[in-house]
């Protein structure tokens, strides 16, 4: 009898030490080995990967399912647009208040809601990070995170106190809560860092922190509503301008510092809020502090790009901005690349700039774009799968059974052909969003497979088989069974 279910063969395995030459053994849906002596005569099955690079599937850490759509529709479409990139991990966010399910309540009853919702329509694994936005939701953390497999919280620092949600809502209506505010951060912050010391072990109990600071956009959004010689996302980005981040994160830096929570600073966007970020973690060393930036903040400009449906939060920057993020990555400074995909149709982006809604989708691109500007810049096969899956597998406790080639993880793989060529269009990335404002970008290095748990579910350019994802509990246990690495 053979020994693996599934033999991947012929490939050049990006490993955590880097690329070798070996196949891979799958059994029970896990990497059960990693070796050179691999033959067809192992495993039930054999994908020939015909000498291309198999990377660990990708991990997307943040996506937003189910913000301006259904829910379950979201799951279907969005998540199979992860499966063209060779992502086969999200993390999406959640929040109770307007948009989402536009309810409020407590999430023993609402997160459940959100699962049955997800659960069957996603093609690739999941898991939730949740938005404590209640006073009521900090006392449930620590049963999010003993029941419910949730360990990591968002903070959303510019709905204090705000008319920017775009849909003519004061701070009240749209975040449904009394007081959100520095104080409730503070609460999240404490309620985090000691569940995380309860835990003992190493379970990241993390807040991610979305960092622009509302007092400042209140005047430089009057001031650019006054200014007629601003237009488009130069205007956009002029309202929310990087000073805006930089104190946002010296806030988040005396809280932190403070109450000594892991944090995430998400979607940095700017050459201010990553030295801002880089100035935080050397004077708080101690601090467990992660940084996010997006796909679009590194490959998009106002400049390049100055099309309203290209409407973000955080803006999209200058090009001074791009060449800083892009440093900041061969650096080692910034910790992992997202989509922050939110599927927002056409209609939503028309009309008043300020009334259109924020974000767009991109998870289809993670590997694509990486690969094509991350080689450019002379980063290895490695380094791009560190940024791409496992650095936001570890901090988020999917990590080992997500984001790495290992044994014990689960065979989780995309399958790339490093000299494909595409132009992207919106039709490539098999989302329901009409448009990308990543359309035209010339790509080279696009999965040909993407294998979810030792099964195929997306092959040259179709999906393959039925919405396979299962909810990821955190953290995940440390493997069982491992297998042999040669
Ligand atoms: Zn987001």
């Amino acid at each position: 009898m053979a020994r693996y279910d599934l033999a991947v063969l012929d490939g050049t395995v990006v490993l955590p030490g880097g690329p070798r030459r070996v196949g891979i053994g799958i059994r029970d849906g896990r990497i059960a080995a990693v070796s050179e002596d691999l033959s067809a005569a192992d495993a039930e099955e054999v994908v020939d990967a015909g000498g291309e690079v198999v990377l660990p599937g990708g991990v997307d850490p943040h996506f937003h399912l189910g913000i301006y759509r259904n829910i379950t529709e979201d799951a279907r479409s969005e998540t199979l647009s992860a499966l063209v990139g060779g992502v086969t991990t999200v993390v999406s966010y959640f929040r109770t208040g307007h948009h989402y399910l536009d309810r409020s309540g407590p999430y023993a009853e609402v997160f459940p809601e959100v699962l049955a919702a997800t659960s069957g329509h996603s093609r690739v694994d999941f898991a939730y990070h949740l938005a404590p936005m209640l006073r009521s939701h900090v006392g449930e953390i620590p049963s999010l995170v003993r029941d419910h497999g949730v360990t990591s919280f968002k903070y959303y620092m510019f709905y204090k106190g705000l008319d920017l949600a775009g849909a003519s809502l004061d701070a009240e209506s749209y975040t449904m809560a009394e007081s959100y505010d520095l104080g409730h951060l503070y609460e999240i912050l404490e309620a985090a860092a000691a569940c995380q010391a309860e835990a003992g072990d190493d379970t990241r109990v993390s807040v991610s922190i979305h960092c622009e600071q509302p007092e400042l956009i209140r005047i430089f959004m009057e001031r650019v509503a006054a200014d007629a010689s601003l237009a488009g996302l130069a205007a956009y980005s002029a309202a929310r301008p990087p000073l805006t981040e930089r104190l946002a994160i010296a806030e988040v830096a005396v809280l932190a510092g403070a109450t000594s929570a892991s944090i995430n600073l998400l979607h940095l966007s700017s050459a201010d809020a990553l030295e801002a970020a880089v100035e935080l973690r050397r004077r708080l060393p101690r601090l467990d502090a992660r940084l996010e930036t997006t796909l679009h903040h590194l490959a998009l400009t106002h400049e390049t790009y100055d099309d309203q449906r290209g409407k973000v939060n955080p803006p999209i920057r200058a090009e001074a901005d791009r060449a800083r993020l892009w440093e900041g990555i061969v650096r080692g400074e910034l910790d992992w690349v997202c989509s922050d995909h939110a599927c927002c149709s056409e209609e939503h982006k028309e009309g008043d700039l300020w009334r259109a809604l924020p974000g767009f989708g991109g998870v289809a691109l993670l590997y694509p774009y990486m690969l094509t500007e991350g080689r450019r810049r002379g980063l290895s096969l490695e380094r791009i799968a560190a940024l791409c899956a496992t650095n936001s597998a570890r901090a988020y406790g999917l990590y080992p059974r997500k984001g790495a080639v290992v044994p014990g993880a689960d065979a989780d793989l995309a399958i790339v052909d490093l000299e494909t060529v595409r132009t992207v269009t919106p039709a490539l990335l098999h989302s329901a969003q009409e448009y990308t404002p990543f359309e035209g970008i010339e790509l080279t290095g696009w999965p040909t497979r993407t294998i979810l748990r030792g099964a195929t579910v997306f092959a040259d350019g179709e999906p393959v088989g039925e919405a396979a994802g299962e909810y990821v509990s955190r953290p995940v246990a440390a493997a069982a069974g491992a297998g042999t690495a040669a």
